[in-house]
Formats: C-alpha cells, structure tokens, sequence
C-alpha cells in the first residue's frame, strides 16, 4: 500500500488488486441481472493442466474413470451437478455400447448426447477478468481484517477492467479506472460529500473543466422494494410502448429502464413514479444531508431521479459525472453507496462503504478535445540542448548531473537542429531550456532560455555559469511547486479559472492587491545576466 498525489493530503492508501476474481464475486456483488455480469464479462473455467484429451468411441469409459479420479482428488470441482453429469454420462456408455454396431442411428444419437453433457462438467473454477473494482477492494478489505483499521479506512485503485461491449468512441473493451472507496461503520453524509469534493478537486487540478456532478438518491432496503413494486406495475401497464430490452428489464431489474436512452421510450419514462417521493425518512433525511454538504463545500450538482447506475450493490447516494467532448458516451465518473456489501460478501456487517471509478480513457479524450494534456503528464521541467560533437558530450554530462540532483530533465536526440530541439522542449510543457552550444562551452555558461508560455512576454536568454547549473535545477523544482500550489489557490478561492496562465494569474493577483503592485513577474526575477 502507498500514499500518492491527489490523495496524500487525505491520506488515502493504494490497494494493489488482482485482475482476475472468481466469477461468483462479481455475480454476487454487481448481480446477476445487470448487464456487465449477464452479457459484458469474460468468463473462463480455470481448467486443470492434466484434463485428458476429448475420447474416442473406445475411450469413453477411461474417460468417465479419469473425470471421477480427478473429482476423487479434488483437481476438478466435486459440485452436485458433476456429480449427476458424471452419473449421467456411465449410463449413456451403459446404453450405448450394446447398440453402438447394430442401430447406427440410435448409436449416433447417444454419443452427440454424450458430447453434450460431457462438456458440461466444470472442470475448474469459474474466473472472470474484472469489470469493475469494488468488489475486489470489498473482498481485500475482508481477507486483510481492515476492519481493525482506523476508520474510515480510505482505500484507492488504478488499473485496466474489462468488459465485452461494442467498441466506439469512449467505450472499448479493456479500459482504465482510478476509483476510491471509503469503508468504515459511519454512513455520514458528510463522508459522501467529502469524497465527491476530493473527487471534483482532482478534476480541476487535472484541468478537466465543464464537469456536470448528477446525483440521486435510490433508497435502502426499507424502501427500494416497494418502490420497485410499484415501478414494475406501472411499467407493465406500458409495456407495449416500451423496446425488448426494457420489457426484459421490467421483470428482471426495472430500475435499469429509467437508465433507458431510446428515444422513444423517453416520454413514457418521464411520466413514471419517481423514487424521491417513496424514500424511507431515513434515506429521506440522509439524501437532504448529502445535499445540504455539498452545498456546505461549494459543489455544484444537478438531482437526476433517472440516476440509477448499472450494479446492484449501490443504495443511497448514487452520482455520475459528465463531461464535454465526448457524444453519448460521456460519463467520466460513476460512483455511489454501498452499505450491504461488505456484509453480502462475508465481511463484518457494520460496515459501510461510498465509492468512486473514473474512466480514464475518457478523461483523456476529454482533455484532448478541449486540447489540454493530462496536467503532470509533460513532467519535464528542464530541457537541455546541445546536439551536435563536443557539445552533445557535453548536454549528456550536464543531463546526467542535473538528473542526479533531482530534475525531470528533456534531452532532444543528437543531431536535431537547435530550433527543432527548442521546439520539441516546448510541446514536452519543458518551461527552461538549458542551451550549451560552442560559444557557451568556450565561456564556461549556459544560455537560458525562458520558454513561452510561462514567460508569456516572449522568450527572454540570460546565462548562467557552468558550476551552478545543478543547483539551478533545484530552485526551478521549487518554483514549480510554489506555482502549482498558487494555481490551485487562486482557482479555489476563485480569483481564476484554472486555464490561466501563471503569469497572467501573477498581474491578475497584483491588479487586485493579492500580491503587491510592485512585485516583478516570475521569469525576470533571477536567472538575469550576470
Ligand atoms: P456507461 O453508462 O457509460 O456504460 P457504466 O455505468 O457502465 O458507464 P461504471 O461501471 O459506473 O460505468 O464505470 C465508471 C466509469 O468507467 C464510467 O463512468 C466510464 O467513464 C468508465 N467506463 C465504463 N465502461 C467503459 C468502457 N467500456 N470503456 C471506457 N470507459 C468505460
Ligand atoms: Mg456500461
């Protein structure tokens, strides 16, 4: 477990999980009836190495032997329904070998009957690839005892899930989440709050802007069932204006047709019983807690009584998030409530859980299409430029040094041209460029270049001597931390929007007397000819 970026302030753990689970884990966790279980995920049997090879006419009775060695070794599972099939297939032989010369038909018969049984022995144990994490952090929170922990035990992932669903734009079939749940015995909307507030504060500081937070609340299991009840009956009524799927879903989980984006349907939709007007009044009061802190802590959202989410643990607090550039697939963010499933999969009932998984995929298409990287992803700070004999010797020297003393240093490939190097430093967000060229290695200094759009006045040169440019590195590391936590200053208190560059938001700040008029820009504060 370790404590990193966004959540250290929080102290937030990561948990290292398996890509893999038994099946049974996510069938009773996300359930039966949803549509990553019944269609999206993949499923194998976990087949023992030693399985003999499918059998001949003359093998069939080793054959069976073998299965039941296996099962008497507990190498295949000994479930009821191997032990039938098993059952099943010794009489087939039995019927079979008597008439396997005479009657050719009857013959062929059995055997394709043989096949088809045969095949149904469940040679292992069945493993899905994961379609979503929360399960998986429920069971590791269980199997480790981190109900012992102090609470709530804060808990964070990143990594692939899989699902089988058409591949397009923003959906594909192994895809990234980072996700974060917070187990603990209190079911204080406080807590919910909080964590929708951690999670809108990594989007601004990832820069994801024109984020839409909707949220909902879908009851608990005093007052779902009724409402579900009531759902369904009305939903029966106008089944024949409803498509196929939602007809399915009226009887196997009516809920997941209010999610329902036919166009058709939606004015049926519309008209039916909404599940705010059939909370209990303790997830009634709950719900207007949850509401109350986020205003309390400046959120914005948006109440979607559709709001209902594709798993069956959720209760309570439900919440997605959009965001612009993406078409229909454009929820970046879904996460909710889940206060029975630790108790569902084995664990201690009094405990309580709210979580989060973010699509990276999509944040990343997000960003892009309002043309943004990924902040932190250009994490050079410095680049170094000599391409050309003595001084590519030389950058590789200095790259080397600077490295050592800490620096994420960009160096171009030797032979590109200074422009072109200059140029590639940019687009790499490297903000210094340290330039040796001929002159400078004459001089004993380095040229300093100022890149744009940090120093926004245009590019500015100044020198620096040989001797200082590792301690140099030093002081640019700690002038970028000291940017970034003025960045997220001025966004929070709302003096700028997050697109702002430092050096506008530095007039904006002195304009307003946040800072005082007189104080220079930084870029021409040090690093100046000397
Ligand atoms: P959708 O309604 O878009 O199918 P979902 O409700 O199935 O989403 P969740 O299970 O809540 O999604 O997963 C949380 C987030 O993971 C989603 O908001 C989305 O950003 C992302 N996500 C889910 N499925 C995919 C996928 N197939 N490809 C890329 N990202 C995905
Ligand atoms: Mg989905």
């Amino acid at each position: 477990m370790e404590s990193r970026g966004a959540g250290r302030a929080r102290s937030i753990c990561r948990v290292r999980l398996r890509r893999n689970e038994p099946t049974e884990l996510f069938a009773r966790s996300v359930g039966l009836d949803t549509d990553i279980v019944s269609k999206e995920m993949y499923t194998f049997e976990d087949r023992p190495a030693e399985f003999p090879p499918p059998p001949t006419m003359g093998e069939m009775p080793a054959h069976i032997e073998g299965i039941g060695r296996l099962m008497e070794s507990g190498t295949i599972p000994r479930t009821e329904s191997n032990v039938n099939t098993l059952k099943l297939l010794n009489n087939l032989v039995g019927e079979l070998y008597p008439i396997r010369e005479k009657t050719f038909e009857k013959a062929t018969q059995k055997w394709i009957e043989f096949f088809f049984y045969l095949n149904g022995v469940q040679l292992g144990e069945r493993i899905s690839l994961r379609p979503e994490a929360t399960a998986s952090v429920v069971r590791a929170y269980i199997e480790h005892g981190m109900h012992t922990w102090p609470s709530p035990v804060k808990l964070y992932y990143i990594g692939p899930m899989f699902r089988r669903e058409r591949p397009q734009k923003g959906r594909y079939r192994q895809f990234y989440q980072i996700g974060a749940e917070l187990l603990g015995p209190s079911d204080d909307p406080a807590l919910d709050a909080e964590l929708i507030e951690m999670l809108l504060s990594f989007f601004e500081r990832i820069r994801l802007t024109g984020t839409t937070l909707f949220i909902n609340s879908i009851g608990d299991k005093n007052c779902r069932p009724a409402y579900i009840q009531l759902l369904r009956s009305e939903l029966r009524k106008v089944r024949d204006r409803l498509g196929a799927d939602s007809q399915r879903r009226i009887e196997t989980n009516p809920l997941r047709v209010l999610d329902s984006k036919v166009h058709e349907e939606q004015a049926v939709i519309e008209n039916l019983p909404r599940i705010a007007e059939h909370l209990c009044p303790d997830c009634k009061a709950h719900y207007s807690k949850l509401l109350q802190e986020l205003e309390l802590r400046g959120v914005a959202y948006k109440e979607n009584w559709r709001l209902v989410r594709g798993l069956d643990y959720y209760m309570r607090t439900t919440f997605e998030i959009t965001a612009p550039g993406l078409g229909s697939q454009n929820a970046v963010c879904g996460g909710g409530r889940y206060d029975g499933l630790v108790e569902l999969l084995g664990g201690p009932a009094a405990t309580k859980g709210i979580g989060f998984a973010i699509g990276t995929d999509r944040v990343a298409l997000s960003l892009q299409s309002e043309h943004k990287d990924v902040a932190g992803s250009s994490k050079y700070e410095l680049a170094v430029v000599g391409t050309t004999g003595d001084t590519w010797n030389e950058a590789i020297r200095l790259a080397e040094s600077l490295r050592k003393s800490g620096a994420e240093v960009f160096l171009p490939r030797q032979g590109t041209r200074l422009k072109q190097a200059l140029e590639q430093a940019a687009k790499s967000g490297v903000r210094v460029a340290i330039i040796v060229g001929e002159d400078e290695l004459k001089n004993q200094r380095y040229t300093i270049r100022v890149m744009q759009p940090f120093y926004e006045g245009g590019q500015r040169d100044s020198s620096i001597a040989v001797s200082r440019a590792p301690s140099y590195a030093a002081l640019i590391r700690v002038r970028s931390e000291l940017e970034r936590k003025l960045k997220t200053w001025a966004v929070a208190s709302g003096l700028a929007p997050s697109a702002f560059g430092i050096s506008s938001l530095l007039n904006l700040m002195m304009q307003q007397q946040v800072l005082p008029p007189k104080t220079p820009p930084l870029g021409k504060t040090w690093g100046g000819k000397t």
